[in-house]
This record gives structure tokens, sequence and C-alpha cells, in this order.
């Protein structure tokens, strides 16, 4: 990569930063187009802000990503910010379009985004959704922005249900053409239920990942029927409990990891207008 006076700058902001895989990602990106742009890592906690968003501007960044603890907390200090962030209230990318800081949550359209270069497409599809934290509500948000049908949410009477109440009110006030719902992931007859009659059954909870990844919260395996679309977001593993039992029960499945580097590809086509080769990058940069 050559540095000169017409590098543009990208980068990450948010704590701690310093073993994200975004600079490696985007630069790898930049290189296969011959593009003059360079990404970093930059360390910035709560207090700083409005400081590191002021930064941006004054160093003419061409585009941000956000991580924790920093995706809410930008929304103030940007000059506009998309349906789905205002939606659920995080941005994890900011464009810098002519000076003026726009706000997107590409997370959800990692998800969408994967499910439609297997063809399909999330728009009038029901879908049974595990979990009401960040990545649910992403999930949630984008799906119905673009036209679901229906979404049943399941979540454990945890300090994630009231939340979840208010999130998903917002977010059918959003998309008010789909049905959004809250159930007890305890109700094991709701949840075949829903599972029964939907075309995707996706799951968004830390059940999946280590210290539990010798779990799954679809423990009566006759819920999974061929038919059935399951999906996780769990990249680590690859290929949760879940996936494997579903694809042995004849299910299509999609994985966490597709689903994450689908953000950053959603970001980069934000930042560049360009499709991120999303398999090479899993090869080179994630497995
Ligand atoms: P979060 O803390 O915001 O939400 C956690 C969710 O898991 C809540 O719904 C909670 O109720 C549920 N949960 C936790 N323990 C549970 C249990 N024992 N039984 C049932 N439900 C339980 O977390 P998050 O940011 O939404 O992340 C969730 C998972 O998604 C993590 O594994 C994270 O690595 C992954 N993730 C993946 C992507 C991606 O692009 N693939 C993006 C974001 C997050």
């Amino acid at each position: 990569m050559n540095i000169d006076g017409k590098t543009r700058l990208l980068g990450l902001i948010g704590t701690p930063v310093e073993h994200s895989k975004s600079p490696a990602m985007y630069n790898y990106c930049f290189e296969k187009y011959g593009l003059n742009c360079a990404y970093l890592a930059f360390d910035v906690d709560m207090d700083h802000v409005a400081e590191g968003i002021a930064a941006l501007r004054t160093f003419n960044v061409m585009g941000c990503n956000v991580t924790m603890p920093l995706k809410n907390a930008v929304i103030p200090y940007l000059d506009e910010v998309s349906p789905a962030s205002k939606a659920i209230g995080s941005v994890n990318t900011i464009v810098n379009k002519d000076g003026k800081l726009h706000g997107y949550v590409t997370d959800g359209m990692g998800y969408t985004g994967q499910l439609r270069r297997g063809g399909v497409e999330i728009a009038g599809k029901t879908v049974t959704l595990l979990g009401a934290g960040g990545a649910a509500s992403a999930i949630a948000i984008e799906a119905a922005l673009e036209g679901a049908k229906e979404i049943r949410v399941f979540n454990k009477r945890d300090a994630f249900w009231d939340r979840a109440l208010a999130n998903l009110k917002t977010i059918g006030d959003a998309a008010p053409a789909c049905k959004i719902s809250l159930s007890d992931l305890d109700d094991a007859a709701a949840l075949r239920a829903s599972i029964e009659t939907s075309d995707i059954l996706t799951n968004a909870t830390r059940v999946g990942m280590a210290p539990m990844d010798d779990a799954s919260l679809i423990t009566d395996l006759t819920m999974l029927r061929p038919e059935l679309i399951v999906t996780d977001v769990v990249y680590n593993p690859e290929e949760t409990k879940l996936l494997r039992e579903a694809k042995a029960a004849g299910c299509r499945t999609f994985d966490g990891l597709g689903m994450l580097v689908g953000q950053g590809a959603a970001s980069f086509k934000l930042y560049t207008g360009l499709e991120m080769p999303i398999d090479e990058v899993c090869d080179a940069i994630y497995r």
C-alpha cells in the first residue's frame, strides 16, 4: 500500500479496539481495488466521544466504523442518521458526505444480505427470532424495514425483557406493515407453534458461543423440519451446535461469520460504492 498526500483515512472508534479484524478486512479490500485509502483503529472511550467525532471532521475522514460502547453515544454528534439507526438507537458506520456525517447501522444488513446472497429475500418471510439484545434488535429493524411479514421474538424474562418491549414497539412504529411480537423463550409450546409456521429460525442470543458453545436453545430437534431456514449470529465457533443439528435435520443454514463480514461489506459499500469480496475476505482474514 502506498500512502501519499492524497490517501483518505477511515477507521474504527470504540474501546477496546486493538483485537479488531476490521483494519485487516478493509485494508485488504482497498488494496484489492487499488483504492488510495487506509484504515486504522482508534481507542476512544465514552469520555471522548465529542472529541472523537470532531476529529473525524477536522481530518476529513472518509468514513468510520463505531463499536462498543459508542454505538449509541455518537448519535447526537452526527448530522443525519438512517431510519434503522433512529429506531434502535445504534450507529456502527459513519459516512462523511461533503463534510456532513451520516450514521447507519449495517449489522442487520449483514443478516439480510447474507440471506440474499443465498437467494433468500427477507420480504414476505415470517421469522422466529431468539434473543432481544443488540444483534437481535439490529436484525429485527432491518428485516422489518425490508418487508418481513412477521417477526416473533422469543427471549428469557431476563434483564433484556423490558427493554425489548420498548424496542419492539419502536421498531413496529418504524415499520408498521410488519407484525412484531415478544414471547417467553421458556414457553416451549409457543416456541414450537411459532417455528412450525415460520420460514426462518434465527438464534441471536449468546447461546452457542463460549462458554455456552455446547448448548443450543432448540433442545427438541423435532422442531427442525427440512423446509426451515436456520441462521445463527454466533460466529465463534463458525458452526454452532444449533447449525450442526439443523444441518443434520436437513435444514438450510447460514452462519454468523457470513453476517459479520456481510455488515462489513455493507459499510464498505456505503464508503466506496463497491462490493466486498465476502468469501475471499472470510478466508483471508477470518479463517
Ligand atoms: P447482548 O448482550 O446485547 O444480548 C444477549 C442476548 O442473549 C439477550 O437476548 C439475552 O437474553 C440472550 N441470552 C444470554 N444468555 C442466554 C441464555 N443462557 N439463554 C437464553 N438467552 C440468553 O448481545 P449481542 O450483542 O446481541 O450478541 C449476541 C451474540 O451475537 C454474541 O454471540 C455476539 O458475538 C453475536 N454477534 C454477532 C454478530 C454478527 O455479525 N454475526 C453481530 C453482533 C453480535
